[in-house]
This record gives C-alpha cells, sequence and structure tokens, in this order.
C-alpha cells in the first residue's frame, strides 16, 4: 500500500490533457463555464487537448436536457471538446474492472458491515465524544473468510499512517494526515462502481495530465490519489495529474453564488440577458485571474497569457454590472451582419415575422451606441418594423400637442419635395425650415421623432428618416399631422 510521505505532480513534460467534467444534474452554470474555460485556455495554452467527459452515474437526477443544456452552452462560448464526449455510466464495466484488480491485488476488500453495524459505531463514536473513524474489521480478512451469500461493498485500503501532499497549481501545497482519509467505497452493495472510482479510472484512461475544477473537490482528490497510487503500484502507467483546484464564484455580497444572485444559468446569459458570448468569455476569463491591468482580453491574448497558477486563490465576486459593461464593448466592437442575425430572431419572437435583417444591419451603427445587450437592441428596432398606426408611448403621445401637429404637416409639406432623400440632404432641409420659423430644431426633431418611431428616444432623427425611407417616413408623419393639411397618404 502506498503510504509514508508522498507528493503529488509527477506529470513530467507530457503533452497536456485538461478535461471538463460536468455533472448533468441541470443547466450548464456560470461557474461550470468558468472551470471549462480554465480548462481550455490551459490546454490550448500549451498546446494540448482539452476533454469533456458527462459524469452521468447518477442515473436518478441525470437527464438528457441538462447533457442538451451543457453541449448547448459550452459551444456557443466556444468549448467545445477536442474529441467526442466520454460517457462516465457507459465506462461501468471498465471501473468495475478495475475495483476487480485493486482487490485481487489486495489493495480493496470486500466489507460486509451492515448500515446497522456502522449505525451503531458512528453513535458510540458521538457518544465518547471522538471522531468517527471507520476500522473494519474486513480489512485484513482473508479472501477465503469472504461470505458468498451475503451483501458486501467493495472499499479500497486507504494508508493509515504517513502524509500526502497535494502541490496544488491554484492553492499551493496542501498535506493531509493519511490517518484521516478512510477507506471509501469504491464498488456499491449492488456491484455499481461509486463517483470515486469512475473519476480516477476515466482521467486515468483519458490520459488526463491537469484536472482543474473547482476548489470544492479538493478533499475527493486525495480520496481519488489513494486509487491511482494503488494501481499504479499493481501495473504501473497510473501517474499522478496536476491539480489546480480553483476558488467557486461568489456573489456580489460574498456569499455563495446562488439564485437570488441573479442568472446561474450560461442559457439565460445568452437568451433572457442577450449577453454576446465574447463578453462572458472575457468577463468570466477576468474572475480570478488577471494579466496587469487588461480588461478586454481577446481569445488569442487569453491562450497567450493564460497560466492556471495566476488564478486567484480567493473566491471571485460577481460583478453583474461589470458583465453589462463589457458587453456594451463587445456590442459596438461587432458586425453589424452578426448583430442583425442575433436581433431577428428577437424581434420575431416579439412579434415582428416581418422584421428585415438587410435593414436591420443597416440601423446597427445607430442602435449600438445606445445599446448595452439585444435586448436593447432589440427594443430600439422595433419601430422600423412597426406597423402603421403606429402604438404611441405615453411621453410620445404628450408630445403631439396640436401644435406639433401642425409643425408634422408642414415638415410633411417640405419632405414631401426634398428630391435627395439622404442624411446630408435632409438635415440640410430641416434646419433650413428651423431657422426660417425661428425655431430650434428641437421644436421640428422631437414631433417627428414621436411620429416616426411611436417614441421619445430614438437614433439621429435624420438616421430615422433614412433608414424609414421617402415613403414610410411621410406615411407616419401623415398618419400624425393636423388634418386640415393631410395631403396625399
Ligand atoms: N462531476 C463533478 C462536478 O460536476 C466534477 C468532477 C471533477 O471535475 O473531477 O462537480
Amino acid at each position: 500500500m502506498a503510504s509514508g510521505s508522498a507528493t503529488s505532480g509527477s506529470s513530467g513534460t507530457k503533452a497536456v490533457v485538461t478535461r471538463f467534467a460536468p455533472s448533468p444534474t441541470g443547466f450548464l452554470h456560470i461557474g461550470g463555464a468558468r472551470t471549462a474555460l480554465f480548462n481550455w485556455l490551459f490546454a490550448r495554452h500549451h498546446g494540448g487537448k482539452y476533454l469533456l467527459r458527462i459524469e452521468d452515474t447518477d442515473r436518478a437526477r441525470s437527464t438528457d436536457a441538462a447533457i442538451e443544456a451543457i453541449f448547448d452552452g459550452l459551444s456557443w462560448l466556444g468549448l467545445n471538446g477536442d474529441e467526442e464526449p466520454v460517457f462516465q455510466f457507459a465506462r461501468s464495466e471498465r471501473h468495475a474492472e478495475v475495483a476487480a484488480k485493486l482487490l485481487e491485488a489486495g489493495q480493496a476488500y470486500r466489507c460486509y458491515l451492515t448500515s446497522e453495524q456502522l449505525a451503531e459505531r458512528r453513535q458510540k463514536a458521538q457518544d465518547e465524544r471522538r471522531p468517527f473513524r471507520l476500522d473494519s474489521e474486513w480489512r485484513d480478512a482473508d479472501a477465503a473468510q469472504w461470505p458468498d451469500d451475503q451483501p458486501y461493498v467493495v472499499r479500497v485500503k486507504a494508508p493509515r499512517d504517513g502524509e500526502t501532499t497535494i502541490d496544488d497549481q491554484v492553492q499551493g501545497p496542501i498535506t493531509v494526515q493519511n490517518r484521516e482519509l478512510d477507506d471509501f467505497i469504491i464498488l456499491r452493495s449492488d456491484g455499481t462502481p461509486t463517483y470515486m472510482l469512475a473519476v480516477v479510472v476515466d482521467d486515468r484512461d483519458m490520459g488526463v495530465t491537469h484536472v482543474i475544477r473547482g476548489d470544492d473537490h479538493i478533499n475527493n482528490a486525495f480520496r481519488q490519489l489513494v486509487i491511482l497510487r494503488a494501481m499504479n503500484e499493481i501495473e504501473g502507467g497510473w501517474e499522478d495529474p496536476l491539480y489546480a483546484h480553483i476558488p467557486l464564484i461568489h456573489g456580489a455580497d460574498g456569499a455563495k453564488l446562488s439564485k437570488r444572485h441573479g442568472a446561474l444559468g450560461v442559457d439565460a446569459y445568452r437568451d433572457e440577458m442577450g449577453l454576446l458570448p465574447d463578453a462572458v468569455f472575457n468577463y468570466l476569463l477576468r474572475l480570478g485571474w488577471g494579466h496587469g491591468d487588461e480588461e478586454i482580453i481577446s481569445r488569442e491574448q487569453a491562450v497567450e497569457w493564460f497560466d492556471i497558477t495566476n488564478v486567484n486563490k480567493g473566491a471571485s465576486r460577481f460583478d453583474l454590472a461589470k458583465l453589462q459593461n463589457l458587453n456594451g464593448h463587445y456590442l459596438r466592437e461587432a458586425s453589424d451582419e452578426y448583430l442583425a442575425d442575433l436581433v431577428l430572431p428577437r424581434l420575431v419572437a416579439a412579434g415582428y415575422p416581418d422584421a428585415d435583417k438587410a435593414l436591420l444591419a443597416r440601423a446597427m451603427a445607430e442602435l449600438k451606441v445606445r445599446a448595452k445587450d439585444l435586448n436593447d437592441l432589440a427594443e430600439g428596432a422595433v419601430f422600423l418594423f412597426a406597423k402603421r398606426p403606429l402604438t404611441m408611448t405615453e411621453k410620445a403621445q404628450k408630445l403631439l400637442t396640436d401644435e406639433a401637429r401642425e409643425r408634422l404637416a408642414a415638415i410633411h409639406e417640405r419632405l414631401s419635395g426634398e428630391p435627395e432623400w439622404t442624411l446630408e440632404a435632409l438635415e440640410a432641409n430641416l434646419k433650413a425650415m428651423a431657422a426660417e420659423l425661428e425655431l430650434g430644431l428641437g421644436k421640428l426633431a422631437q414631433p417627428l421623432r414621436a411620429a416616426l418611431t411611436g417614441q421619445t428616444t430614438s437614433p439621429g432623427i435624420f438616421d430615422v428618416l433614412v433608414l424609414l425611407g421617402r415613403d414610410e417616413s411621410l406615411a407616419r408623419i401623415t398618419a400624425q399631422a393636423g388634418e386640415h393639411t393631410e395631403t396625399q397618404a
């Protein structure tokens, strides 16, 4: 049995292989997405491989919908695995085979302690105010003594003396006294492998060199090393991976991230919040990792700069406002075509089935100045596709006084005669008109905006005129203008 002092971390110079191993019991959590991102970056930085493993051994809680959501979220973030994903449950036989090898080599044993016996011992320890430590009399029993007609579990023989140190790439060295490790179960009484066994076997068979995961798994690492080292003794080739346990994400208030801090699933960031994957990627990267003062970091730069040892030890705080700011930046950087593609389905879903992509793309330059997410863009674009008569917001309605309607009629007359429907021509025309009437341009622009968009805020008024085009603009103005001047409709 591996005992005495042993430090993990002997992966040497093998090509880097990382993995993201989510349990499909829910959506892709924002914390999970960051774990995936760090695994992806580390592998890319070292020219290695990044693999996916779906840990679906909890049959009752694993669902196909969750698997879909995980693949979907990863693909949205550009974090697809480099090979076909591995499904853990499908490998149960292989896990059991390893348990059999451990049994055969005397590194594991059949334990016939019943749950009543265990409960009694636990109670006794509690009564005597000492920590409970499993000390099964079956640990040293001879295989010949194993009854064949009674239920048993298979436990691995954990070392009893010495200590184990993990040289964690994020947390630094962590040492545990081996006597703290119990002989944990690797095969249940129904013969199914436990999670602890499955992870070790899969990581080894997938050639994983670096285990990068949430720091809630630190304690598991010590147990997993027990199996790994026992197998290495038996057949060699079961090397310790390097571990990097990354801190969890906390809410802005410092508490563990939960539903009340806002959306948790990556799908909500995409769908409800209308964020761009590049913004979420950049935000997650900066959450617990940094490169000088750089805030905006491209994928290429991230790959170049990322190092797991720079990841903060402390928990990072989730800051929604910061994420939204970053998103605003990426919106402004994104191409109009790309944004139009993303906004179009939102408009269709909002009841504008005729929304036109080309027009949307043309409007994007103006819309994105004011927007911080795709919802803002879609809302801002609604006026382009609204049908006459436009529904007015309360504020817009208020603007349309009798006087304003008369001005609209005058604007209509004037613009009907405008031969050139361009930004420059329209601007010159309306400015001249305002000057002639000795009015500020706003006095014309405000009712005009209300008539054209049904709102009191919109892109620049000349842009609106150009985007809507001559016919639609004039028709919208007519619809709101004072009736005595209602000329051509
Ligand atoms: N399936 C585990 C989880 O979702 C991760 C296990 C691991 O990374 O080793 O928390």
